[in-house]
């Protein structure tokens, strides 16, 4: 393993906490890298392959899996989704902050592995907000809908185990608090 000097940020939360805003505003830091994942899902209009996700047939994920090139690997609402190893470990090397936005159980999967690095968990200001924001997305039908509200309430409660929990009530704020636990923000003042 090429020796470390960057730092590994898991950035998880409830589906519609808006943590990938929080990654996009994030990622204007050159310092910071995007952790571009694996999944199965279908490709939304607008992504990039090898940009947004490395967009892989079920078959070649498996395959992956098996060779054990991912560090964590989760099914998300029906698709794989996982982390590729090799790609965080080189933005690494390089002294890069490597930013993976995944979900709750990829994160305590790194977690449980003893992965080193910075948990933050993004939290919604309250589940009112959410189904608001859930809904305004309008990409689900209402029992998806509500499978996705229980699942984010099941996922709420696992916030303790993670480093820090950042309230997402006001993004500049909210980035600006991921910022500071991450050591960035304290710099910049300086
Ligand atoms: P979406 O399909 O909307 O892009 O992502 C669905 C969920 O999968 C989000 O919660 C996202 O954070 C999560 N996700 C994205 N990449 C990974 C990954 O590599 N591993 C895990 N465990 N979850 C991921």
């Amino acid at each position: 393993m090429a020796q470390r000097k960057g730092q590994m940020v898991v950035i998880s939360g409830p589906s519609g906490s808006g943590k990938s805003t929080i990654c996009k505003k994030l990622l204007e830091d050159p310092r910071i890298v995007f952790s571009v994942s694996a999944t199965t899902r279908k490709m939304r209009p607008g992504e990039v392959d090898g940009r947004d996700y490395h967009f892989l047939a079920i078959d070649e994920f498996k395959r992956r899996v098996a060779k054990g090139e991912f560090i964590e690997h989760a099914e998300v609402f029906g698709n794989m989704y996982g982390t590729l190893r090799a790609p965080m470990e080189e933005a690494l090397a390089e002294g890069k902050i490597s930013l993976l936005e995944i979900d709750v159980q990829g994160a305590l999967q790194l977690k449980a592995l003893g992965e080193p690095g910075i948990y933050v968990f993004i939290a919604p200001p309250d589940f009112e907000e959410l189904r608001r924001r859930l809904k305004q997305r309008g990409t689900e039908s209402p029992e998806v809908l509500e499978r996705r509200l229980h699942k984010a309430e099941d996922e709420y409660r696992e916030r303790v185990k993670y480093d820090h929990v950042v309230v997402n009530d006001d993004l500049a704020r909210a980035v600006r608090e991921v910022r500071e636990k991450i050591g960035l923000e304290a710099e910049a003042r300086r």
